[in-house]
């Protein structure tokens, strides 16, 4: 590559040179590097929006195997879509996968825009994910940006600015395409994430070995605690999700969740939330729990501990509660019928999921109920559903 190289551009250039060298050395090896493949690309990135490399490495080639390329995943039922996401979270993102899926096959012949704004007219494809297709498989000169990049671009060259707000913003994608001039802007991309993930990262990073340290205003300044800068502070809200987990016979209840919440499209048992912290005296009485059970006795056999789960807005505060009853609720609001069997052919929450994999231990239990449900749970445990 012809490199335009002056005195302005030296210490970006030498900068670049060494994190690329640092990245052939020390770099892991995984199923998406050193590959030009759009769609197994587009897979990964958006898999690794979400989780760490260990634990995306599963669902990578889970989702692969199924999905091998864009007309499978196009022609793929959401529902199918869904179960190999599940436990991923951000369940928009599949959903949206799909929709592209189904565009570009439909459309485009199955391939992909080569380029960083063509590939941001594909539904789902945002900055980040154009920015690293294009340069990873058609060799555009545009930077990846993600949070590994902010904090070393940070770092490196003192921004002292949010780097969420559009001042820090402007001034990280400037030192990163000034860098990025040291090499291909694939392998460059790559080099850089890889650096962040692996040496310079968020919380005490090793800078007594790292070989930048002479050329990086943070460790010379004594800042690299404080940088990267972020002026967002979220709003984190608690909500209380209360699952009734219905025994009618050989069946339980699943409901779907809708637009405009977590989880959309999966299926939960059918669920009343509340606003605070509730007794099970108290979620007896509520009007929901009337409207569904009150013309019989439904009789609660436990209560799970609550479990905690942490979501990017929201925590919620879970417990799950096994009813017993032995007529058919007065469920109105789309709930099916399924039975035990076949509950675990639908895609469900991870925190669901742990559920019916038995590993919520119940507080509280009614002697009556406890042989039979006892049963169920060791079937679980066996693998029998
Ligand atoms: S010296 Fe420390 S802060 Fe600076 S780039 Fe290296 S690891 Fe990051």
């Amino acid at each position: 590559m012809h490199v335009f190289f002056s005195r302005k551009y030296n210490g970006f250039f030498m900068i670049g040179i060494k994190i690329i060298g640092w990245y052939e050395q020390n770099k892991r090896t995984l199923p998406w590097r050193d590959i030009v493949n759009p769609y197994n690309i587009w897979v990964s990135e958006i898999i690794l929006q979400q989780t760490r490399v260990n634990q995306g490495l599963s669902y990578y080639h889970k989702f692969i195997e199924h999905f091998p390329d864009i007309f499978s995943l196009a022609k793929a039922n959401m529902d199918d879509v869904l179960k190999i996401w599940q436990g991923l979270g951000y369940y928009s993102r599949a959903r949206n996968m799909h929709a592209a899926a189904v565009f570009l096959a439909d459309q485009c012949g199955g391939k992909f825009p080569e380029t960083y704004s063509g590939l941001l007219k594909v539904k789902g494809i945002g900055d980040y994910t154009a920015s690293a297709i294009a340069s990873f498989a058609f060799g555009e000169a545009v930077p990846v940006i993600d949070g590994n990049v902010n904090r070393v671009m940070a770092r490196l060259y003192g921004v002292v600015q949010p780097v969420d707000a559009l001042e820090g913003k402007r001034q990280i994608r400037r030192h990163a395409e000034k860098t990025m001039i040291a090499g291909t802007p694939g392998l460059y991309n790559q080099a850089v994430m890889e650096f962040g993930a692996l040496q310079c990262v968020p919380h005490k990073p090793d800078c007594e070995a790292c070989f930048l340290k002479t050329l990086c205003v943070a460790y010379n300044n004594g800042m690299v605690s404080l940088l990267p800068v972020k002026s967002k502070t979220s709003n984190i809200k608690t909500r209380y999700f209360h699952y009734l987990v219905v025994n009618e016979h050989d069946a339980t209840y699943l409901q779907r969740r809708s637009d405009g919440d977590i989880w959309n499209g999966l299926y939960e048992f059918p669920m009343i939330e509340t606003g605070a912290a509730t007794e099970m005296t108290d979620l007896s009485a509520s009007g929901q729990w009337q409207a569904w059970f009150g013309r019989q006795s439904a009789r609660i056999a436990s209560a799970s501990e609550e479990v905690i789960h942490r979501l990017t807005h929201r925590i919620l505060k879970i417990r799950f509660y096994e009813i017993w009853v032995d007529q058919p609720p007065a469920f109105k609001q789309g709930q099916i019928r399924v039975k035990w069997d076949d509950v675990h052919l639908y895609a469900v929450p991870k925190v669901m999921d742990n559920y019916l994999n038995g590993r919520c231990k119940p507080v509280l239990s009614l002697n009556s109920m406890g042989k039979r449900h006892q049963r169920r749970d060791d079937n679980r445990q066996t693998g029998k559903k």
